[in-house]
């Protein structure tokens, strides 16, 4: 039986499709990434941001049209959107065979193999068993912060800490097959806390896995980025210089509102602490513009921080009202074109900070870790997370950290030899 698995959001969607996914291939099921080649077609759909609904409803739409043409096509619905519309989603597309909300994602497996009448899998796989050099592994489900725009507590329900033993062993058979980098993700990473286990000490007990060259995490929470996290990042070799976190806003008025719990000061401060004690850091952010009640005085304090910290990448986001969250019953006073002018506004700043700091970057060696090979051109990416283009006519180099010289940058990305 074949299946497709179509992602809508964020990395942590992404890798919970990639465990699916291979909980669904050890059954014996084929992935495929044709529509019209599959038996099954999976949807794992994301609320963050109202926008990601409607490109959910506008694919079952597009996926119910081919089902009239092959009716034994099953569709299958999971994730966020899933949880907070399932009875909506049902009632809309009857040709919709499954819904399974985020909050039943252990059962994932179980119910897809059920509807397809297939036999027992294993439905303890947190992380894709592929032979990819880079891979994934969701540590900590959920979110207790309640932010006050966001509705990922209400879909996704309170934290919950793997057992850091399960994931050691995820870890260990990732390397074993090939893994050389792995990335763990959860809403609010270093919040992350099995019985006496928290977040410094279960990377410490990874980065002990011997052939694993790199670790990453995201997201952090500025409130929850410890002083024993900065110096394990600082001292720990296999620790990606790398950090993600959201500022959000760089007004303290718009702050409070959004309960992010923390003041610009108090961001502006990690910054700088996270710089003295790692030079090359690379640190990248979430803004949301047009919050309720964002002034163009908050905004002109964004971008002033944008200016000031020169992040090296950043997300933004046009604030959308969502139910159930606080915000939803404030009054969403920024009108849509001023949001996408502030929107795009940011964006152009980011791209030419992202652009000097490339720029910088020509002439310097960087450690690569060579990811791909494509058309001959070897694929990596630095510590912080750039991506490096190398010419070579072997695939030889995958999987392996090289030292870099880069001789070219083209808008994000760089271009370099082997030295
Ligand atoms: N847990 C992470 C944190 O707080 O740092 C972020 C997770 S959230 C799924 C990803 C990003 O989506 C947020 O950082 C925020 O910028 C954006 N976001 C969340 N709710 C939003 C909303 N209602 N409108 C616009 N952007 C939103
Ligand atoms: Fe949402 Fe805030 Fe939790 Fe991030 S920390 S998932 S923005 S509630």
């Amino acid at each position: 039986m074949k299946y497709l698995i179509e992602t809508i959001g964020c990395q942590m969607n992404v890798c919970e499709s990639d465990a699916l996914s291979n909980m669904l291939s050890n059954y014996g099921m084929l992935q495929v990434h044709n529509i019209v080649d599959a038996d099954v077609i999976i949807l794992n759909t994301c609320s963050v941001r109202a926008q990601a609904e409607q490109k959910a409803f506008s694919y079952i739409g597009r996926v119910e049209e081919l089902k009239k043409q092959k009716p034994n096509v099953k569709i299958i619905v999971i994730g966020c959107m899933a949880e907070r519309l399932g009875i909506k989603i049902r009632k809309r597309f009857k040709s919709v065979d499954l819904v399974i909300g985020s909050k039943n994602i252990n059962n994932f497996a179980l119910k897809i193999v059920n509807l397809c009448n297939l036999a027992k899998i294993d439905n303890n796989i947190l992380s894709k068993k592929s032979t990819e050099v880079g891979r994934c592994i969701t540590i900590i489900r959920g979110c207790n912060n309640f932010c006050s725009y966001c509705v990922v507590p209400f879909v996704r329900g309170q934290e919950v800490s793997l057992d850091n033993k399960i994931i050691i062993s995820e870890c260990e058979e990732m390397v074993k097959s090939g893994a050389k980098e792995i990335m763990l993700l959860g809403q609010n990473v270093n919040s992350y806390k099995h019985g006496t286990v928290d977040f410094v000490s279960l990377v410490r007990d990874i980065c002990k896995i011997d052939g694993l060259e790199r670790l990453r995490f995201m997201t952090n929470h500025p409130k929850n980025l410890s002083d024993d996290l900065i110096n394990l990042i600082a001292t720990e070799k296999k620790v990606c210089h790398h950090v993600h976190l959201p500022m959000q806003s760089g007004s303290n008025k718009v702050l409070k509102e959004m309960n992010r719990n923390y003041t610009y000061e108090y961001y502006l401060a990690l910054i700088n602490k996270l710089r003295s004690k790692i030079a090359d850091i690379s640190i990248t952010t979430d803004i949301i513009v047009g919050f309720p009640g964002e002034t163009e005085k908050d905004f002109n304090n964004t971008l002033k921080a944008l200016k000031d910290i020169f992040f090296d990448g950043l997300y933004v986001f046009r604030y959308s009202s969502r139910p159930n969250t606080r915000a939803s019953r404030m009054v969403d006073d920024v009108p849509l074109e001023e949001k996408k002018r502030r929107h795009s506004i940011i964006l152009n700043e980011s791209n030419k900070i992202s652009s000097e700091i490339v720029l910088s970057m020509v002439g310097k060696t960087f450690e690569v870790l060579v990811e791909n090979f494509k058309s001959n051109i070897l694929e990596g990416r630095t510590g912080g997370g750039r991506k490096v283009f190398i010419k070579s006519t072997s695939k030889d180099y995958v999987g392996k950290v090289f030292n870099v010289h880069i001789s070219e940058s083209k808008i994000n990305s760089l271009f370099g030899n082997i030295v």
